[in-house]
């Protein structure tokens, strides 16, 4: 009787050190492989060799998603991943985990010689990140056709550089297609970069959606004027207008309840000592989990937007930046990793994903689903970024079984 596949918790851990190596700073611990670069192709380079040892080709389309897949007995493949890309001074396991446990997984099933039901695969998505070339999530948004070959390729990145160069610089890009696999299901393990997992002392998070967005950018009209001069009454401060619209989007957040609202731009002209503000410029970053309610707190934003501008005779003009609507995981996949954590006697509650991830793109396309593991602090985008060895393992245990229940339906 072929043994039970498990993850070989040890291997996986180095695996992440390894990886962690490529792109290291060593003064700060920080890891940099920006989408395209050197050192991101060096990191895929580093799975695709982990892969040739379960004698997995990978592949790569276009544009350099890559992946690889172990065929089952019918047609039809379970997919995880993630990305191995990271910001400037990233973390070691920010979407590194997901590709590795998948690996890992991978591994578990070949040492095993096991035939599963549906293939088995392993994904690595390009440019999640999105710091060198918008947008994020560039690889999953072309895999669902929201983005072509040639609009991809023509995106300038921050240093000049078009993708279509980085891409042929670094040799990235193949001639196989991701977006036809027969994928039945697409599960992603990451680390949850916020605080509720470590805070409440739970093992595994079983992510049921993403939450919805909104951004706006509201133009400020007043009039510049002497500040000695200009009596407190009468005046028309653009920035003193922008201050109220954040005090009016912290107090929106306190009559809709699951809102998050952020000002995290404000530029104000012409920005001297003493002169009052003419005009001014803020964002506005709206989210809930709900389309109705984040629908419901654009408009009752804008309208107390207006409301304390006009008290200050200063004239608003919204413009919407950015609209995403929430997500909402396939049930069916949430409740496999549910069942797999349980058998595994971890604790876990459900939960929203406060960032972005490529799970959220697909979802729709491939059916998809996520599972968390605890951030230490909640930090993240940061040499500080830190998951425990047990987490790890853990979730890497987690994603093999949920993969191997699902292939087996
Ligand atoms: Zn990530």
């Amino acid at each position: 009787m072929p043994k039970r596949p498990d993850i070989d918790g040890p291997r996986l851990l180095a695996d992440i050190e390894t990886l962690a190596r490529i792109g290291r700073d060593p003064s700060t611990g920080g890891v940099t492989r920006l989408a395209f670069s050197g050192e991101d192709r060096a990191g895929r380079d580093f799975v695709a060799g982990l892969l040739a040892e379960l004698s997995m080709e990978t592949r790569y389309d276009a544009i350099g998603n890559a992946f690889a897949v172990r065929p089952g007995a019918r047609e039809g493949i379970v997919l995880a991943g993630s990305h191995t890309d990271t910001v400037a001074s990233g973390g070691r396991f920010d979407g590194a985990l997901g590709v590795l446990a998948a690996v890992a997984a991978l591994r578990a099933v070949h040492e095993a010689g096991m035939t599963t039901g549906w293939g088995l695969g392993v994904v690595s998505f390009v440019n999640e990140e999105g710091v060198r070339f918008m947008p994020d999530m560039m690889g999953s948004l072309y895999v669902r056709g929201s983005l072509d070959t040639a609009s991809v390729r023509s995106v300038v990145g921050i240093d000049g550089m078009t993708v279509g160069e980085a891409l042929d610089r670094s040799g990235m890009a193949g001639t196989d297609d991701l977006s036809s696999l027969p994928v039945r299901a697409y599960l992603e393990l990451h680390i949850e970069q916020g605080p509720v997992l470590a805070g409440e002392g739970i093992d595994v998070g079983i992510v049921t959606g993403v939450q919805g967005l909104r951004w706006m950018r509201c133009r400020l009209e007043g009039a510049a004027n002497h500040a000695g001069t200009t009596p407190m009454s009468g005046r028309r401060d653009a920035l003193l207008a922008a201050a109220l619209v954040a005090v009016e989007a912290r107090a929106l957040t306190r009559e809709i309840p699951g809102l998050r609202a952020t000002v995290g731009q404000v530029r104000c002209l012409p920005g001297l000592v003493n002169v009052v503000a003419g005009s001014a410029e803020c964002t506005v970053d709206l989210r809930h989990p709900e389309a109705g309610e984040l629908d419901r707190a654009w408009h009752a934003a804008i309208e107390r937007f207006r409301g304390a501008c006009t008290g200050e005779g200063v004239a608003i003009e919204v413009e919407e930046l950015a609209h995403a609507a929430p997500v909402t995981f396939d049930p069916g996949l949430v409740s496999a990793l549910d069942t797999a954590a349980a058998a595994r006697g971890l604790t876990r509650r459900r939960l929203l994903s406060g960032a972005g991830h490529d799970a959220q793109i697909l979802q729709g396309f491939w059916p998809s689903a996520m599972l968390f593991v605890p951030s230490r602090n909640g930090i993240s985008h940061s040499p500080l970024e830190y998951s425990s060895p047990e987490a790890c393992v853990s979730g890497a245990r987690v994603l093999l079984d949920a993969m191997l229940a699902l292939s087996a339906d």
